[in-house]
């Protein structure tokens, strides 16, 4: 046996006790399952074997209770709910290491350490005056700064940055954007969520109404109703959203120097039960969408 497996199958000998079967060509492994043994009134294993682990897969299941107890999942879930913590520990020094990416992925996101909101802060404290006028500088007024929750934060990985919270239709943070506003910093440090993986506050969405497509969270403050990419081009998620929920027209804004991922956006969008509904907007050189403002209906560009 190789001496990783040796060590699992030791630690799960510990948790569940003596092994049933053990088929090291398939990498699985059999156990009494401890839920059905409790149902019975038993203190130990029923005898029967049947909860089955595959160790080059990290899963497990119960093959009597595992849909209806839930006796089923990854392993780690295992060691959760019927080990110690010590186990756990073990038994997170030998998952290997792209299950520890994926399992990260999966846990709720936070906000960045000291974010603040600016209605909750001092304007003579420094950072909160140099972020309120980059904001400005930005064209963002104090009704954006209040409506979208822009806030910063001073401490940790995020620290000198504005964030912008998002939220998905359920009203729960899926991400946010941290944009430096100190020049010699990098621009833009992004949280560990896939932005692939999420609409950019879809909280905000009226599907009833027109939506816009935007390219960065800060274009999205200046049009009611519009979505950010967060970059140039559409995610398999934001297109199915799309198709499935908009009742009205979808208006493509990107900048002016992306005119060829609109068109190309434009053409993905326009069919099935969206076509006819699309609409382009062409801006004009050295225009972004922030001065667009109040008069966007004047830079529609004809497909044909
Ligand atoms: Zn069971």
């Amino acid at each position: 046996m190789d001496e990783e497996v040796e060590v699992l199958v030791d630690l799960l000998t510990d948790v569940l006790g003596d092994p049933k079967n053990h088929y090291e060509s398939k990498a699985q492994i059999s156990f009494d399952c401890p839920v059905c043994a409790n149902e019975k009134g038993l203190d130990k294993g029923d005898g029967k074997g049947n909860l089955e682990i595959n160790y080059s897969k990290h899963v497990y299941k119960c093959w009597v209770c595992g849909e209806s107890e839930g006796t089923q999942g990854p392993l780690g879930r295992l060691f959760d709910k019927h080990g110690t913590k010590e186990q756990k520990k073990v038994y997170n020094l030998i998952k290997p290491e792209e299950l520890k990416v994926q399992e990260a992925k999966k846990t709720q996101l936070k906000l960045p350490e000291g974010y603040t909101q600016f209605k909750d802060s001092n304007p003579r404290f420094i950072p909160h005056a140099e972020a309120y006028r980059y904001l400005i500088s930005r064209g963002i007024t104090d009704e954006i700064i209040e409506k979208y929750q822009i806030g910063y934060t001073v401490s940790g990985e995020f620290a000198y940055r504005v964030i912008v919270p998002s939220f998905d239709k359920n009203n729960r943070l899926n991400y946010f954007i941290a944009r430096s506003w100190v020049p010699n910093k990098m621009k833009y440090k992004n949280p560990t969520a896939a932005k692939d993986e999420i609409i950019f506050n879809e909280s905000r969405i009226d599907w009833f109404k027109d939506v816009y497509l935007v390219e960065g969270a800060f274009d999205g403050f200046f049009l009611d109703n519009s979505i950010a990419m967060l970059g140039k081009k559409m995610s398999s998620l934001l297109f199915e959203t799309l198709y499935e929920n908009a009742l009205g027209k979808i208006i493509i804004c990107l900048d002016e120097d992306a005119w060829e991922d609109a068109f190309k956006l434009y053409h993905e969008l326009n069919g099935g039960r969206l076509y006819n509904k699309i609409r382009v907007i062409k801006p004009p050189k050295d225009m972004d969408v922030a001065d667009l403002r109040g008069q966007i209906d004047e830079y529609y560009y004809e497909i044909k």
